[in-house]
């Protein structure tokens, strides 16, 4: 017998592994549940770039004692409840998977108080184990800190990058949340050094504080989308943040788009809101990739904001934008007539045939049983051809991730992380 189920522990860091890759990932997780819980200052502390310890600190609304050790179990979210909360989500977190996957892979102590309670619980869980849970005496609010993260992942541990670097991701990350929530103090700590103490201020105000920088502001409201736009012209450089719903959007052909109608000497941040269901963060692990309903008429709006009247200038269609994000890609081959091994982007992937094409075949369908009948099983060879259009339809799947009973389709390593175990520099 060659196929071994792994042991929970195993299959939880390598799960933990998609969530979380970075001290940047951590800070923003943390930096999320401090904003869901309506707090409104919140302190960041970070040392050797986030290794040793990343501490998050907020006065929010805190956990309740009954429910102190149930946040690091996987799924524990208070967030939502029923599936259809989901088109209504106004929180950043919903998942109920980062402490859980966080508290996995570091040695992790959270504190909270509730608001009506006179003081506070603390746990410590190593890689998962809690280890043990007692009465604290603090303020109002939660303190999380991890520490040597990736400690019992020694390859992930390695291929964090350069303190520098990371440091200088965190507190990009800060600033962002920052801009988009004026209405909070933000407190910046980094090997002892205070770098940011950001006061509540109106936005346009936080803005020109963060970047040292007149703005001028544009504004429009239709069809239930709201813009608002802070630019400024003439700099050296553009620069271009694109906000929906309060969630930074990292998306380049987004970036571009703003470049062509902004002008490409002018630093843009645009703030979208829209309706919780026309926007969808779901399709991406780490919520960085998204679709937006009307996105044609989106971008319509975005065009007429800044006044570019130019009519021949073509709108990219953002589901499009989502394949350039790994945009080319290697089908090699099917291995023991069950798994497809692709390369795509900086990954090999191991893809389950069967999850694949009953996710195909469900997204075709909507009808989970039909998806899972008539679906290609393990273990049947597959001709080239048949190989090479499912990977075709699996790049433009709605959620290339999980199958529709939520297993995961594929299983990915970093070909940076194999070329390491060869002795070779990765190009
Ligand atoms: P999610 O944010 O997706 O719900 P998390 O794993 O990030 O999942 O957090 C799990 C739960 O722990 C949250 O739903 C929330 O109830 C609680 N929680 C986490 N961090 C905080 C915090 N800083 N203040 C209050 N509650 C928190
Ligand atoms: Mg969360």
């Amino acid at each position: 017998m060659f196929v071994k189920l792994l042991p929970p522990e195993v299959r939880r860091k390598i799960a933990a592994g998609e969530v979380i890759e970075s001290p940047a990932d951590v800070v923003k997780e943390l930096v999320e549940n401090s904003l869901d819980a309506k707090a409104t200052r919140i302190e960041v502390e970070i040392h050797k770039g986030g290794k040793r310890l990343i501490r998050v600190w907020d006065n929010g609304t805190g956990i309740h004692p009954e429910d102190v050790e149930k946040v690091i179990l996987q799924g524990a979210t208070s967030k939502i409840e029923k599936e259809e909360d989901l088109l209504r989500i106004t929180t950043y977190g919903f998942r109920g998977e980062a402490l859980h996957s966080i508290s996995s892979v570091s040695k992790f102590v959270l504190r909270s108080r509730y608001f009506q309670e006179r003081e506070g619980w603390e746990i410590r869980v190593e890689g998962g184990k809690l280890l043990g849970k007692e009465k604290v005496g603090m303020p109002v609010g939660t303190e999380v800190e991890v520490r040597e993260l990736f400690y019992n992942l020694p390859v992930r541990r390695k291929f964090l990058k350069k303190e520098d670097t990371e440091r200088k991701r965190v507190l990009e990350l800060i600033k962002e949340y920052a801009l988009v929530n004026p209405e909070v103090e933000f407190v910046f700590f980094a090997e002892g050094k205070q770098k940011l103490n950001l006061k509540r201020n109106p936005l346009k105000k936080r803005l020109e504080e963060l970047f040292e920088m007149p703005f001028e502001e544009l504004s429009e409201e239709r069809e239930g989308i709201k813009l608002q736009a802070f630019t400024s012209r003439n700099q050296k450089q553009g620069k271009y943040y694109l906000f929906i719903n309060s969630r930074p959007v990292y998306n380049k052909n987004l970036k571009e788009y703003l470049r062509k109608v902004f002008g490409h000497k002018t630093v843009v941040v645009l703030f979208a809101q829209m309706p919780p269901f026309m926007v969808d963060f779901n399709v991406h692990p780490k919520k960085k990739e998204v679709k937006i309903l009307k996105e044609r008429r989106f971008l319509e709006l975005v065009r007429e904001l800044a006044g570019a009247k130019r009519e021949f200038l073509d709108i990219p269609k953002l589901s499009q934008a989502k394949a350039t994000y790994e945009n080319t890609y290697e089908v090699i081959g099917q291995l023991n007539d069950t798994i497809i091994l692709v390369k795509s982007g900086e990954y090999l992937y191991f893809i389950d045939q069967h999850l694949l094409e009953e996710r195909i075949n469900y997204e075709k369908t909507g009808d989970e049983d039909l998806a899972c009948r008539i679906s290609v099983k393990a273990g049947k060879k597959l001709p080239e051809e048949k190989i090479k259009e499912m990977i075709r339809a699996w790049r433009s799947l709605e959620n290339p991730h999980v199958c529709p009973h939520g297993r995961p389709i594929y299983y990915r390593i970093p070909l940076r992380e194999i070329y390491e175990k060869l002795g070779r520099n990765f190009p």
